[in-house]
């Protein structure tokens, strides 16, 4: 990882991800100190003083993937593109004419007013028409759909439950209602691998956390964003 060479542009991109992951606070998942920090041997990287070096991409929807963080957050923009809009007229079209958002028509199969083989074959179809399908992502890319998928699964392991069990159709909705500014936040936010998350949920000591956006102030000119931290909820 610190052999690999690194163009402009992912520098800029690790900086800018490095900033929603940590922001002005950088939590030690070794030894949960904040802010001890020396020199990182990753760019945009923190270093612990107990030793613990970690890189931009550990512990978020990029970590263990082989392609370049400038390649993956293209990806995820591109997603989040499409998804708002193709997604969204898409979903306008299918109002139109069957007077039903995919989300309804879940809750209608749900309720057992759709049988089975037509809700397959209905969400089959939404997603493969898509531009943001894991299939048409890989080939836009010209990269593995393994790699795609990989990103896929670690974004739906941090995001509510939509009610379809359809991967593209999850991604897609979820892409859809959310602003790039939290989902960012989301998705870069670090979860320890050993721990037991589901959905964005962290079950640790009989209590309930989960990852929840603070707003904070970054840089000098006050710019608001959105800080993504974990916090105790009601189960
Ligand atoms: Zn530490």
């Amino acid at each position: 990882m610190s052999k690999k060479t690194f163009t402009k542009q992912d520098i800029d991109i690790l900086e800018m991800l490095a900033e929603y992951k940590w922001g002005d606070t950088f939590t030690c998942l070794k030894c949960g100190k904040q802010n001890e920090v020396i020199k990182s041997e990753y760019h945009s990287g923190r270093r612990c003083k107990c030793k613990t070096d970690e890189s931009v991409p550990a512990h978020t929807i990029f970590d263990s993937n082989n392609l370049s963080i400038e390649k993956l957050y293209g990806i995820l923009k591109y997603v989040d593109d499409n998804a708002k809009r193709d997604w969204k007229e898409q979903i306008l079209t299918i109002r139109r004419h069957d007077s039903i958002s995919p989300k309804d028509f879940a809750v209608a199969y749900e309720r057992g007013e759709i049988s089975k083989a037509n809700f397959d074959r209905q969400i089959g179809e939404w997603a493969h028409d898509t531009k943001i399908s894991i299939t048409h992502t890989a080939k836009v890319f010209g990269v593995e759909e393994n790699s795609i998928r990989l990103l896929f699964e670690k974004i739906d392991s941090r995001i509510e439950d939509s009610g379809s069990d359809n991967l593209n159709i999850r991604i897609m909705d979820f892409f859809a209602s959310h602003d790039w500014e939290y989902n960012l936040g989301l998705l870069m936010f670090p979860m320890r691998k050993d721990d037991e998350w589901n959905r964005g949920v962290l079950k640790k000591d009989g209590k309930t956390y989960q990852v929840r956006p603070q707003p904070f102030i970054r840089n000098e000119d006050e710019r608001k964003g959105l800080a993504w931290r974990l916090v105790e909820v009601e189960e």
